[in-house]
């Protein structure tokens, strides 16, 4: 049966709904919307607005919840961040100290992770266009996976790792043509997506790779799409399909020692229903599990995603054929509404705003573009300048997608963890805007 797509006529959820689901987010009738136990009010008269704000708390209990379901469904099973979800290296680090690994995507990725203090045997290295210069210096740092994605790269691994002196510890990342009914930026498992390698050329290819120089062919990965939530019917489908390609490995005689099962576990930003990791463990345990290896997951918004938040302050209400709430938060901060039409439940930060009269706004900010527009028409009491919101479940695919268009700073980076918070990336200075650029003496003065 085919999951349904996601229902959009219904009504957004109330503020009252939207607190609910959010366990690190609460209401204090005097301090108003809290993260944890900090009021959101003190960390903007601190830090200003824009600001992202993470939670310690649900970060941990995120991924206690991951691991503790994959551990109850009996699987041995490690889990690598998705660290292009949230690259700080305060959440790296506390993510670190719950024993995640990370999955990293680039040179710069590679090195944040490092600095974030996560040794090279907990790092993953995928991706479809990886540089000779990442592949040195993933080997050089002999980290603990790189996911070949082509039969090119396994040649350009080869010849790099030879030449290094090295064994790269690779896996093979297939594409089991499936369609994970996500949006179509962000789904990545079908025949024409750039990623993987063709499932029916992949043994072949493994083969090939196995019996390369420099390579040690340590098992095959997959990544289907991201923000899944059409329930586990592709996960199922990719993952027999692996099966089926571990055994026919086996019987050909070739090593394999772990299956690398991706991330893309959807979360709840509005009202679709997402599934519990239980129901992922589940899907691992039915099509993996009797194959008697080591899985390994790559999540990265569902870890991160609800755990932040993007803070900030009204600049202006504009009233005219449509009410524009116009904040100083901006599609260089959030990309995901005008990049994906992703929802983001907005959230008044004053406890009077709560109990206020509601009408349809648009919000939106200040750049110069139409696209620049968190939410159209969403039930929002009166909002003048200086009032505070909060644009929710942006602890994914939030700051990393962050640019400086329009010449704004890139916004501070917060961290709560119970009563206490800490900056923990500094606002991009207006210095830093500049910095390294130079006007060439020949455009004279
Ligand atoms: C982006 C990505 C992930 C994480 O996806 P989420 O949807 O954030 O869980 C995992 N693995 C690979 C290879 C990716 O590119």
């Amino acid at each position: 049966m085919a999951a349904p797509l996601p229902v959009t006529n219904d009504p957004d959820p109330t503020f009252a709904e939207l607190i609910a689901g959010r366990p690190h987010i609460r209401m204090d009738a005097r301090d108003g919307l809290m993260v944890e136990g900090v009021p959101l009010a003190r960390i903007a008269a601190v830090v200003g607005t824009p600001a992202w704000v993470y939670s310690a708390g649900s970060l941990r209990r995120r991924t206690r919840a991951l691991t503790g379901a994959l551990g109850a469904a009996g699987l041995d099973a490690s889990v690598h961040f998705a660290m292009k979800a949230n690259d700080n290296l305060a959440v790296l680090a506390l993510l670190h100290r719950e024993g995640l690994g990370v999955d990293v995507v680039s040179e710069g990725e590679l090195r944040l992770a490092r600095a974030a203090g996560i040794p090279a045997s907990r790092i993953v290295f995928s991706g479809v266009g990886k540089t000779e210069r990442e592949l040195r210096l993933a080997l050089a740092e002999d980290i603990f996976q790189i996911n070949a994605e082509s039969a090119e790269e396994i040649g350009m691994i080869s010849a790099l790792a030879t030449a290094l002196g090295r064994t790269a510890r690779v896996a093979l990342r297939v594409n089991p043509d499936v369609d994970a009914r996500t949006h179509a930026k962000i789904t990545t498992g079908r025949a024409e997506n750039k990623f993987g390698v063709a499932i029916d050329d992949a043994l072949v290819l493994y083969a090939r790779m196995a019996a390369s120089p420099g390579i040690e062919a340590v098992g095959i990965a997959t990544h289907i799409g991201s923000q899944i939530t059409a329930g586990m019917a592709a996960y199922r489908t990719a993952y027999a399909r692996l099966a089926e390609m571990v055994h026919a490995i086996r019987a050909v005689g070739l090593p394999i020692l772990r299956v690398d099962c991706g991330g893309g576990l959807g979360i709840t930003y509005r009202d679709e229903p997402a599934p519990m990791p239980e129901a992922l463990a589940g899907a691992i345990k039915v099509t993996l599990g009797g194959l008697g290896l080591p899985v390994m997951l790559e999540p990265g918004r569902w870890i991160a995603g609800p755990a932040g938040l993007l803070l900030a302050s009204v600049v202006i209400e504009k009233q005219g054929a449509r009410r524009f709430v116009i904040a100083d938060a901006a599609m260089n901060d959030l990309l995901r509404p005008s990049m994906y039409d992703a929802w983001h439940g907005i959230l008044p930060i004053s406890p009077i705003a709560h109990h206020a009269p509601l009408s349809p706004a648009d919000v939106v900010g200040p750049v110069c573009e139409t696209g620049d527009t968190f939410a159209r028409g969403r039930a929002l009491p009166a909002l003048p300048a200086g009032e505070l919101i909060a644009f929710l479940d942006a602890g994914a695919y939030g700051a990393t997608m962050s640019s400086t268009y329009n010449a704004r700073p890139l916004a501070p980076e917060v961290l709560v963890d119970g009563t206490r918070f800490a900056v923990v990336r500094d606002r991009q200075s207006y210095a830093a805007l500049a910095h390294g650029q130079r006007i060439p003496d020949w455009i004279g003065a």
